[in-house]
């Protein structure tokens, strides 16, 4: 609306993060016209800069969509014109005090609503806080404060830094945000579950044996290792991007799609759940190897990270939720670093069709019979759904088809980024994507249990050579659940 203004502060405005993915996704929100009339962009952070040289460090970055070329340079500069920046220490409530003159000066006495997006290390999170609610709130609207994972290392920690942020802001102010909810599939599985007939009459024990949430990167730490050592692989990947998707996936159907009534059920789903033990887990952590002529370097030969370290860069965990709903269904979560391909999927297997006419067409693998759905979250975002399909012919020869929804075929459009949906429902006060106190909390109980036990007895992770399928653990683990893992790259 013309009569009220929004601030935003990119806090960090020199990481990482905020260069390759706030500051561009800011920009595809002006330029799909979804930010208010008048709205400015702060960076903030300790690096000594000119505004004019925040916007040149922000154009490196920007991009159009393919189907918006037209203007894109107009707009980037219109763009640019409305980014500033102050530079400050974190911990200087007189230097946020600098930052609010800036802000009032640009909203010109407005009704203003400001947010801040934490785009910083963890330790300093509460500082920031402090400092921007004491001295650079908005005293006319709104402010709200976007703050990045991780949200604490186990329950202990986790609790604390909730306490400390709400001294200074209330749960309503704070999105936390989980960048995997924002992912356009993740968005999708509500739709797929909730809008059509065909699935959700299926989405328990008795129709599905087991569901898998695979993540896999095909690069170690590259000399970056120094945060991930600290955190390891179940932190960065498992408690909280495949958790989020999995209390999705499993929850009962809630009784609207507002923020409250989804998170209540994420959270009965979680709470349903049995802390992790050692027996349901394998770590793993990636060795050099070497590939024709190219060395490929072991998890402990970045520089960043200690030669002894047995933080995991692989993990495979079967988790089971006691409700009546999946009561003995085995979900399976894998991910890892160093893999021989990048990708994220939610795979459902489904039971065997009982008294199949067509058994013998399958030999003995049964398994092979089965259906499965398969939503690719990245790359390639599709749907697809196994099903067993008669060879066209005068024989009666079966063979495994997809029904496929491939993306890309199907929509021109391009997909968003995660972030621009997200800093979108902040600015929109929608919370539905955003983890709430007790969400967490019910999250990192789940988690703690076994991370203070595989850190307190230094428990050695299976070695796995870079590139490879990861440690042959995993597929025990799975084995033991009468579960085959599905395959990223199709090839079963
Ligand atoms: P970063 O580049 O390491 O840090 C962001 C900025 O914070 C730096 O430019 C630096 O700015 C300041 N900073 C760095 N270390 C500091 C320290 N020890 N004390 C005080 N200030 C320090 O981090 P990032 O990769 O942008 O990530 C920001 C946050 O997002 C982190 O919490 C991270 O865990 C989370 N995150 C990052 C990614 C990613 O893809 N990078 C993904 C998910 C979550 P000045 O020196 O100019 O003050």
């Amino acid at each position: 609306k013309g009569d009220s203004t929004l601030s935003i502060t990119v806090v960090g405005a020199s990481g990482d993060l905020a260069k390759k993915k706030i500051f561009p996704a800011l920009f595809a929100l002006y330029y799909e016209d979804c930010l208010p009339e008048n709205f400015v962009v702060f960076g903030y952070a300790r690096t000594k800069m000119k505004d004019e040289e925040l916007r040149n460090m922000i154009s490196r970055t920007l991009t159009c969509r393919i189907d918006k070329r037209e203007n894109c340079g107009d707009k980037m500069e219109q763009f640019l014109k409305r980014c500033f920046y102050h530079s400050g220490q974190y911990n200087s409530e007189e230097h946020f005090a600098e930052l609010n003159c800036k802000l009032k000066e640009k909203e010109g006495g407005k009704l203003s609503n400001r947010l801040f997006y934490l785009s910083i290390p963890p330790n300093i999170f509460v500082d920031v806080v402090r400092c921007a609610s004491t001295k650079a709130s908005s005293t006319t609207g709104w402010t709200r404060v976007i703050v990045e994972k991780p949200f604490g290392r186990d329950s202990e920690s986790s609790s604390e830094l909730t306490r400390c942020l709400k001294q200074y802001l209330n749960e309503d102010q704070i999105f936390r945000i989980d960048h995997y909810l924002g992912k356009e599939l993740v968005e999708n599985l509500s739709v797929l579950r909730f809008s059509n007939l065909v699935f959700e009459p299926l989405w328990s024990r008795n129709y599905i044996r087991n569901v898998q949430f695979i993540f896999s990167e095909d690069f170690g730490t590259e000399g970056r290792g120094g945060y991930f050592d600290h955190y390891g692989i179940i932190r960065d990947i498992m408690q909280n991007h495949l958790l989020q998707i999995l209390a999705l996936f499993a929850m009962e159907t809630p009784v609207s799609m507002d923020a409250e009534d989804i998170r209540n059920e994420k959270v009965k789903v979680l709470r349903s759940m049995k802390p992790l033990q050692l027996e349901d887990v394998i770590v793993g952590q990636y060795k050099g190897h070497k590939k024709g002529d190219k060395l490929y370097p072991g998890y402990t030969d970045d520089p960043t990270v200690p030669n002894d370290s047995v933080t995991p860069t692989f993990a495979a965990a079967a988790l089971f939720i006691n409700n009546a709903r999946w009561d003995g269904v085995p979900f399976l979560m894998k991910a890892g670093k160093a893999l021989h391909t990048k990708g994220a999927e939610i795979r459902v297997q489904f039971r065997h069709v009982p008294g199949n006419l067509y058994k013998r067409n399958f030999g003995t693998d049964l398994d092979k019979a089965t259906n499965e759905l398969v939503l690719r979250v990245q790359p390639d975002e599709a749907i697809y759904l196994k099903i067993n399909n008669k060879v066209p012919g005068l024989g009666m020869r079966l063979d495994r088809s997809d029904l496929n929804l491939l993306y890309k075929a199907r929509y021109t459009r391009e997909i968003p980024d995660a972030y621009e949906r997200l800093l979108l429902d902040a600015v929109e006060g929608e919370r539905r994507l955003f983890i709430r106190s007790d969400e967490l909390d019910a999250a990192w109980a789940l988690f703690t249990p076994l991370l203070k036990e595989l850190e307190e007895r230094k428990i050695a992770p299976e070695l796995y050579p870079y590139g490879s399928r990861g440690p042959v653990g995993a597929y025990y683990l799975a084995a033991k659940h009468n579960v085959r893992w599905g395959d990223l790259t199709g090839e079963e």
